[in-house]
């Protein structure tokens, strides 16, 4: 499969501005900085979809985004694509974390149609306090997590493995959870993700 179609739909603070309609949604969530906006603009093949920025932390809505997936001539699939605020910005207190969590539990509780939640760890460092409490909270409400480690290119390949059985370690991750690495750099991971996804919306 592969996108044949992006662009920004809707901007939300609250959930009565989240858009109408019964496309099934797949979100992504990380720490400020982790590579998230690259990450959606590299899937979707649009550099301008999701906004890269240097200052982290800055963005405080969830965007949607309406993302056309083509499996073939006869079968196409649309669905929205969340970007969820990043968390964890050294700068943020916890006012700004109780914040985070009421806005994505809100999300969340409000939200049917959300099929995948792609959580994104920087594959430079271990998972921080705050990707494990986000990943716990997760699991918590009994959401599906697909765990994505980003900006694999910064790193050699056995390092990126070594990475991923860090993440796998410190999550506690089953040992048939796929950890997927990726590169909005070069691409690495991009298939495979678009694959994960595209299961996911066929069921
Ligand atoms: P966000 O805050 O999570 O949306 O992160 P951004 O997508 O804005 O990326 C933060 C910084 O990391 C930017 O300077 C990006 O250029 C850089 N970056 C993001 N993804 C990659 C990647 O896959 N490889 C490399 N080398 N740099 C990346």
């Amino acid at each position: 499969p592969n996108v044949v179609g992006a662009r920004y739909l809707a901007s939300a603070v609250r959930a009565d501005q989240y858009p109408e309609g019964d496309f099934a949604e797949v979100a992504f969530i990380g720490r400020s900085n982790v590579g998230k906006s690259s990450l959606i603009n590299s899937l979707c093949r649009h550099g301008g979809l999701a906004r890269t920025s240097a200052t982290p932390g800055k963005t405080q809505t969830i965007n949607f985004y309406s993302v056309a997936l083509k499996y073939s001539e006869e079968e196409r699939r649309q669905f929205l694509l969340v970007d969820l605020p990043g968390y964890g910005y050294a700068r943020t207190g916890r006012a700004v974390r109780r914040q985070w969590t009421k806005f994505i539990d809100e999300y969340l509780a409000a939200s049917p149609r959300l099929k995948l939640i792609c959580q994104l760890i920087d594959s430079r460092h271990p998972p921080m306090d705050s990707d494990k409490e986000a990943f716990r909270r997760l699991a918590e409400l009994g959401r599906p997590v697909q765990v994505v480690a980003t900006k694999t290119d910064k790193l050699s390949r056995q390092a990126a493995r070594k990475s991923v059985a860090v993440i796998r370690d410190e999550l506690a991750l089953p040992g048939d959870a796929a950890v997927i690495g990726y590169s909005a750099a070069d691409g690495t991971g991009r298939s495979e993700l678009l694959d994960v996804i595209s299961h996911i919306l066929l069921e």
